[in-house]
This record gives structure tokens, sequence and C-alpha cells, in this order.
């Protein structure tokens, strides 16, 4: 066996921002199989190298971007990158990914991985040119957009093929949902991972890289990639993301069946998402798509109109989760205004879901009388006004005036309001969700409580996924037989959540991209791995290496004094939608809370949510 398995290269690049040293460390085939990639390798250096109770915005905090073992190699959707650090907005493990090029292109300089220390006396960006390592001066550049700054370092770098995972203002001023922004649309937009780069002074990473990673099989790999790839020309759902992307016209339907938030969560029925999904922008907006490594899927919208106010298509257009959370949830139905709040989010680097739900929260506060024009500095903040909203995220990147409040996102904005706002505050563990309902998915709701990070859509499930035997025939090779129906959420529902949420983690470790692989079951995840490392692994291996990440991040948590108490949902989705199909479909409390404690059962964690020492030790996890 090869001491670097196959897809790796072996090179994890440490950089110091302090003392501006760089060191490339070598790792062998051991950590790799145990750890396998992205969120397990992140995983392990944070709960190895920080101190509990550190500022997550203070030099000690470290910054890591992780690629899998199919980054960079023919796979299709393998640019991906995650990102991770202590998360300044829940306190606790932040985990984020991206698309776009910027994973393969580290790949392909020669690393698995980046871990960035300390902090710079003043800004400067890191240049990556295969092997050769610099940190730059980036003063002139701080203050910049995402698209000056991409424009200034590829000048300055001579090579307009330069992939950058950069800030704008809002990672710059710190704002704690700020995200990193992967190229000019693709963002790893959760848990404030811009704001983490901010503190450090860190303006940029600029890479370029010419070295494809060795296979194990290339035949293999080859073959299995064409057979995703012919998946992809024939597949429905694959037809309308080339189409339309993310929130196309089926976001009707999503209104229909209550899955669609409107107006901070509170209400079912919004006509109006007839007028924001990605069909109205492909008829009235569009100049093309465009899309990641190594995709032929090309999902991402380019998007391009010149009044009231233009907009930029090289930010792209925005995805589902955007139109959501800057649309319905603010009562919003005016497409152009959704498009610009996207575009400025990218400009400035801020994460879509947590700006537009902290927006949709302030306006229910406005308009039940809890902030005042006088807060608000004069802005009518009501639902669906778009020019307020857009207003808004000018403010929040600045952390100007009444922008200052909102940075703060919904659970510390409501602590501040006080006056009962905390009984509205959407938010688990402090990150606002992903814009799927749980009292329309209750599989959603478990995912929203147990994740390490906060209430993310992606390590999660839907009831969608276990309640027809169609769906369930990829699990029948692992033992579940039989259709769970949504309504059900005994031991049965857990086993199948759980089961899909450790086959999600295990995407954020590979980091396959979920829409690009739609339906990759742990047998051909299991076979990939295999032909690109080299390893005769099997899916039984693979959900115990899931299964051992997901209590490394449980067991950072723990240490950071979190406890089953921070598995809670927020009080709106016990409660009935105002209208529509879930006017009577508020979550039962008592139901939820026995679900987690059997999700707790199933991990091998003690009824408080802490992994028992026996467990800890079966995972071989270096605690
Ligand atoms: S499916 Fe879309 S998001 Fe995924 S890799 Fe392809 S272009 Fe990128």
């Amino acid at each position: 066996m090869n001491e670097v398995p196959g897809g790796y290269s072996g090179k994890i690049l440490r950089i110091n921002l302090s003392d501006k040293t760089t060191a490339a460390e070598t790792r062998d085939e051991k950590f790799y199989r145990k750890y396998l990639g992205g969120s397990g390798i992140i995983s392990y250096y944070l709960l190895k190298e920080l101190q509990a109770g550190i500022d997550p915005l203070g030099p000690e905090n470290k910054l890591i971007f992780a690629l899998g073992p199919l980054t960079g190699t023919a796979i299709i959707g393998n640019g991906r990158n995650a990102v991770g650090a202590k998360s300044p907005m829940t306190g606790g493990i932040g985990l984020s990914q991206a698309g776009d090029y910027f994973g393969a292109e580290l790949k392909h300089a020669g690393f698995d991985a980046i871990i960035v220390e300390g902090k710079a006396e003043a800004p400067v960006y890191i240049s990556i040119q295969d092997e050769a390592v610099s940190i730059k001066d980036a003063r002139h550049l701080w203050g910049l957009n995402t698209k000056e700054t991409q424009e200034a370092i590829r000048l300055e770098l001579a090579d307009d093929k330069t992939r950058l995972a950069l800030i704008g203002p809002g990672g710059e001023n710190l704002v704690p949902y700020a995200c990193i922004m992967h190229g000019l649309h693709s963002t790893a937009g959760r848990g404030g991972m811009g704001a983490v780069m901010g503190s450090k002074n860190l303006k940029a990473i600029a890479v370029r890289g010419h070295k494809r990673p060795e296979v194990a099989d290339p035949e293999g790999v080859k073959a299995i990639s064409k057979r995703l790839s012919d998946k992809q020309s024939d597949f429905w759902l694959y037809k309308i993301l080339r189409e339309f992307g993310t929130g196309g016209p089926e976001l009707k339907a999503f209104e229909l069946s209550g899955n669609l938030p409107v107006r901070n969560w509170r209400d079912g029925l919004f006509p109006g998402v007839e007028n924001i999904h990605g069909g109205v922008m492909k008829e009235t907006m569009s100049v093309g798509m465009d899309g990641c490594f190594a995709c032929p899927m090309r999902c991402k919208k380019k998007l391009k109109f010149e009044e009231p106010y233009s907009h930029d298509p090289a930010y792209g257009g925005p995805e589902y989760e955007t139109i959501s959370s800057l649309g319905s949830n603010c009562g919003i139905d005016d497409v152009k205004a959704v498009v610009k709040g996207n575009e400025l989010c990218n400009a400035y680097s801020l994460d879509t879901i947590s700006t537009g739900c902290t927006i949709a929260f302030a306006m229910e506060c406005f308009e039940k009388g809890l902030l005042s024009l006088e807060d608000t500095d004069g802005m009518e903040l009501r639902f669906g006004n778009g020019e307020a909203m857009l207003k808004c995220i000018e403010l929040i990147a600045r952390k100007e005036g009444f922008g200052k409040l909102l940075a703060e996102g919904s659970a510390r904005l409501a602590k501040r309001i006080g006056k009962g706002a905390e009984e509205f505050a959407v938010h688990v563990k402090g990150l606002e969700p992903g814009q799927h309902d749980p009292r329309f998915s209750h599989s959603r709701g478990i995912g929203y409580m147990v994740n390490p990070h906060g209430a993310d859509h992606c390590m999660n499930a839907s009831d969608e996924q276990f309640k027809t035997e169609g769906a369930m025939a990829v699990l029948k090779p692992l033992g579940f037989y039989e259709p769970v129906p949504p309504e059900d959420q005994g031991p049965r529902k857990v086993a199948v959540f759980k089961v899909e949420y450790l086959r999600q983690v295990l995407t954020d470790c590979l980091l396959v991209c979920r829409l690009a692989t739609l339906d990759l079951d742990y047998m051909t995840i299991a076979d990939i791995t295999g032909k690109v490392t080299g390893w005769n692994t099997t899916e039984m291996e693979l959900m115990r290496t899931a299964e051992r990440i997901v209590t490394m991040t449980r067991l950072f948590n723990i240490r950071e004094g979190f406890t089953a108490d921070d598995d809670k949902l927020p009080k709106r989705f016990y409660q009935p939608k105002t209208d529509g199909a879930l006017v009577d479909g508020g979550l039962d409390p008592e139901e939820m809370e026995r679900a987690k404690k059997y999700f707790y059962v199933l991990m091998g964690w003690d009824e408080k949510g802490v992994p028992l020492s026996e467990k800890v030790e079966e995972l071989y996890i270096d605690a």
C-alpha cells in the first residue's frame, strides 16, 4: 500500500500570519483513511489544536481550508472546498463548503488543506503558485468588494485564471455571518468563516496549480465519472437544474406544501412566489448559465439588467436559499430586488441566509412595534419592502447605523431588543436555518437540532427520502426495508435519518456536489472512494468514518460548553403557520425531544448528548 493514497497530495500547508512563516507538513495513509477529507480533516485539527474558550475572532482561532480525495479528479462536481474554524455565530465548530474552481486548483497546486494561523499586522493576501507560497501586501485591496479584489489580484499576478477564496467589506468589518466567496458566485456561506478570515487581516487566497492528482484506478474512475455524467443527461431533475438552476418554477409547489419560509417563517401562503422564481429570471434577465470545475450541468444563473438599478452578471444569480431568504421570508416579490440583494451579499461577502433571515426577523419586530423608525434610521422596515432590504444589506456590510444591530444576527439582535422578541427569533445555536421548513419535513427538524454548526439544511435529511418504496431502494442494502411515513417520528424514522445524515457528512468529507450527484448512494460512494484511493473500502467503513467525524464535532462543542439544551428548535416551529398547508402543522415538542434523545442513543451518546467514553474509544478518536 502506498504511503500517500490516490487522490491526495499528502501535504498540508500551514501558514502563520503573525510571524509570516509557511510550512508544508506531510500526512500518511493512516491519517487520510481515518479522517478522509473536507469536514473530517477540519474537525481533526480544530479538536486537536484549538484551546477551549478562545475568541473566534482572535488570533488563536485557526481557519482551515480542506479538500477531499476526489477533489480535482475527473469525477463530476469535484471543485469543492470545505472551510472551518470556531464559529463567531455559534461559538461552536463552524463548517461550510463552496463550489466553483478553488478546491480543484488547490489540489492541482499540490495541497490537501491549508491551515491559517495567527493574524497579520496589516491586510495581506496569500498567493499559492503550485508549491510556491507567498504572503503579499493587501493594504490597497482592503475595502474593495469581491469583484474589484479578484480583478486586482489577477492583474497583479498577471494570471486571469488564478482562482480565489476572498472576502469583501462584510468579512473585513467582522460581520459574524460574513462568508468566504469562492470566485464571485459560490460561497462558503454558513457560520461566519468570512469574519474569521477578516479577523486575520486576510483578504484573499489566490491559487494556481498544474498537477492533476493521481488516482489508484484511472480507468475505473473514468468509467464511474461517465456513468454519473450519463445520469445527468437523462434525469428530469437535472434538466430543470440546467434550465433554471435551483429555485425554478417548482417553488410554487414549495409554497403550497408549506416548505417555503414566508415572512419570518410565520405564514404559509405567498402568491408572489410566482414573480421571483428561477423561471421568471430565465425569461426576463438571463444571459446564460455558469458552472463549476468538471461539471457539465452548469446550474449557476447569470443575470443582467439595468433598471431601476444595474445588476452585474459576474455575481451570478440567487439560488433557492437566497430567493427564499431575501424574497419570500422578507415578504418580497420584486425579483429585481431579490437578485440585487444576492449581488450585494456576494460583493460584500455576506451569507444570504443569515442576512435575509435577520432582516425578516427585524421586519417582524418593526411591524410588532418592537423597533421604531428611530431604531431603523427612518426605514419603514415592513415585510415586502425591497428597497429597505437592499439598504439593510449596505448598512450591515459597513456596520453603519441600524446595520450595526442587524449585523449581530437574529439571536443576539433578539436579546438586544428584548420585549419578547426572542419568542420569534428563528435560529438554532445562533445560526439561522436553511430555507426548508421542518414543519413540512420533521426529519429536517431533527437535523436542525443536532447539527454541530447550527440549523444547516445540507448536513440533514428530508422525510421525502423515506416515504416511498422507490425512495427507500438505496437504503435496502443497508437493512432498511420499508418506507417510513412523514408523520412517523419514532425509532425507524430516526434510524433512517441517521443513516442519511451520515451520508451527507461523507459528501462534506469527499466534497462531491450534492446537486451534481443527487442520488449517490453508500455503495457508489464506497466504489468511487476505493477506485480513487486504492483502498479496499466498504460502506461500513465509510459510515464509521462519518460517525467518527460527527462525534468529534460533538466533542468540540461540548468542550466549548454546549449541552443538550442547545439542541433545540426555535419556538416558531412548534406553532402552526398562519395560513396554507401547515395551518395545523406546528411540530410536537415532546415528539421532537424523543426523536433527539433516540438519535443520541443511536450515536452512542448519553442522554445529555455527551459521547460515551466507550464510543469515543471504539471510533478510534484521539480526544
Ligand atoms: S451541479 Fe451546479 S453547483 Fe454542482 S458542481 Fe455542477 S454547476 Fe456546480
